[in-house]
């Protein structure tokens, strides 16, 4: 089998170009959608990451502010910003970079963004919304992207066997959230660390997110004929071979998989742009949600 190569760089540019009407009207109106993103030390990926999301705010003339801390900023001097930004009538959205320094208790920090600025969708409010499907909180990002592709792509979830491997707050259990949902209708099951007899498992699904953070995990042994498999790993590996030393793998090996997949996502290329589409999509909502 051939597999369709889902192609997030175009999706992604689809999502973008949707959001400049959105966009248009609010400045329209006077508003102009604002983030505000904040770092707190100088890790060089995370550095990449806040560069990337204030471009693309720029790219689609939202407004936005870039807060760099000192590694050795303390929580209430961080606390004390987010405050800050809650109450700025410019932020529609606030975003603290994860991971922060160790001394950052990260879950104690998201408790203080409000939840209607919290576009990252990590705010207890925001997890229960997406629990009760309530259309006015905010999902993450991530797994946001990858339905995004799985409609863009006309993939039937209804009815279907979804399998997430991975359990975390800010791709697992969200994804799963969002498959099991009524306006998607999959059957899920979540597994992780812990799951037995996991390629086992894995071959009697439909869909398989991938969301494990070890390099290309997931082999033919996973896959049955036809499934769709999303692949949200970002991992280095060694390479010799290339000018930096390394290559960017995703949890899925993907020469192994493909010829047994319908649909597969590759890496780079396929969930990663995603993230910060819908990080622009989440920025733009929140400011229509704020101004009415
Ligand atoms: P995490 O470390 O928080 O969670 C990993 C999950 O995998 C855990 O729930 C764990 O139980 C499970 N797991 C670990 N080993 C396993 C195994 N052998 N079998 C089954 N399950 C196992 O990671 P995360 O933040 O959810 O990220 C997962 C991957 O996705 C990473 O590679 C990360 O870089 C990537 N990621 C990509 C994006 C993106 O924008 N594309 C965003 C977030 C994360």
């Amino acid at each position: 089998m051939t597999p369709v190569l889902i192609d997030g760089k175009h999706v992604a540019a689809c999502v973008r170009e949707k959001l400049l009407a959105e966009i248009a009207e609010l400045k329209s109106r006077g508003h102009v959608p604002g983030l505000a993103v904040v770092l707190v030390g100088n890790d060089p990926a995370s550095q990449v990451y806040v560069g990337s999301k204030v471009k693309a705010c720029a790219e689609l003339g939202l407004y936005s502010q870039k807060w760099e801390l000192p590694a050795e900023t303390t929580q209430e001097e961080l606390v004390d910003l987010i405050h800050k930004l809650n109450a700025d009538d410019r932020i529609h959205g606030i975003l603290v970079q994860s991971p922060p320094p160790s001394h950052i208790d990260e879950e104690a920090v998201v408790l203080n963004i409000a939840p209607e600025k919290d576009v990252d969708g990590f705010h207890p409010v925001n997890v229960a919304k997406l629990v009760l499907e309530d259309a006015t909180g905010f999902v993450p990002c991530t797994p946001l992207g990858c339905m995004e592709l799985l409609k863009a792509y006309g993939i039937e979830t209804a009815g279907k066997h979804a399998v997430v491997i991975g359990r975390s707050m800010i791709v697992g259990k969200p994804m799963a959230n969002l498959l099991v949902a009524k306006n998607a209708n999959a059957t899920v099951t979540i597994a992780h660390s812990r799951t037995k007899n996991l390629p086992e498992l894995c071959r009697t699904a439909d869909i398989i997110v991938a969301a494990v953070g070890r390099p290309e995990m997931v082999n033919a042994e996973y896959v049955k004929e036809g499934a769709v498999v999303l692949d949200v790993g970002i991992n280095r590996i060694e390479d010799a071979s290339r000018p930096r030393g390394y290559r960017i793998v995703g949890d899925v090996d993907f020469d192994s998989v493909k010829d047994k997949c319908s649909f597969i996502t590759p890496v780079p290329g396929g969930v990663g742009p995603m993230t910060i589409a819908m990080l622009m999509a989440n920025t733009v909502k929140a400011c229509r949600q704020q101004v009415g």
